[in-house]
């Protein structure tokens, strides 16, 4: 058993034993792990605070075969502000949970790691409504596993002016032409704007844009119904939202 540095986000953390937790850590350097920290629901065991979904640090480890081992704990971020907050929890969880469901084990997950770091910074500060949070997480998520609807061109002829519509069906925009010869439903441009910030922007950069209530509201609706129909994973913390 070789001792190694993992950098991550706990995703979640049931007891095992008598004293031990079994923690579930989204790391930049092995996807998703599963750890064992012994001993951790002792009083005064130094493991105790870090061993807690949102905690985000540099865990120390033994790599066995199919899980770790963990040895030490130094926690840069406890999402403090987010823990007391229990709509903040809610919508945290959720983001925990998906990202749990989706990431596996040994694949480069840096990106869902950042994403989720990010979205968890922007939900704590309170800068956000949590219905455009949901929607810039989600629909980052869908980019980042490679299935997402397509916001730059016609996805009838390929043009990348004019863009008019949302097909659901076709699983993104129409142009002008051809959303008279395809159903769709109209979007403002700032809505479109919006989906293509969220696509394309480095992922330190997507918490800093605003939209006006008009616009979020649009947003929402074609968000919520793409996932309806093509998202059919039903999550146990979205009954919380
Ligand atoms: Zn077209």
């Amino acid at each position: 058993m070789g001792l190694v540095t993992l950098t991550g986000l706990v995703l979640s953390s049931s007891d095992v034993g008598e004293f031990d937790k079994r923690l579930v850590i989204l790391t930049k350097e092995q996807g998703r792990v599963t750890a064992f920290a012994k001993g951790a629901r002792r009083p005064n065991n130094p493991m105790v605070a870090a061993c807690s979904p949102f905690c985000f640090g540099v865990f120390e480890a033994f790599e066995g075969r199919n899980s770790y081992h963990l040895s030490k704990a130094d926690i840069s971020n406890y999402f403090r502000e987010l823990v007391l907050d229990y709509d903040k929890v809610c919508l945290g969880s959720y983001f925990l949970e998906v990202a749990d469901y989706l990431s596996v084990e040994g694949n480069d997950e840096r990106a869902r790691l950042a994403l989720l770091y990010q979205s968890l910074k922007a939900l704590e500060s309170g800068r956000f409504s949590h219905t455009l949070l949901r929607d810039i997480y989600e629909l980052r998520t869908w980019v980042i596993d490679g299935e997402y609807p397509n916001v730059f061109s016609c996805t009838c002829c390929g043009k990348k002016e004019d863009l008019f519509a949302f097909s659901l069906k076709r699983h993104g925009m129409l142009c002008k032409t051809c959303s008279n010869l395809e159903p769709g439903v109209e979007i403002s441009t700032s809505t479109l704007y919006a989906m293509q910030f969220i696509v394309s922007s480095p992922i330190e950069k997507l918490y800093t844009f605003v939209l006006n209530g008009e616009t979020e509201e649009e947003l929402t609706r074609i968000l919520s119904s793409y996932r309806l129909n093509y998202r059919a994973h039903k999550y146990k913390s979205e009954e919380f939202l």
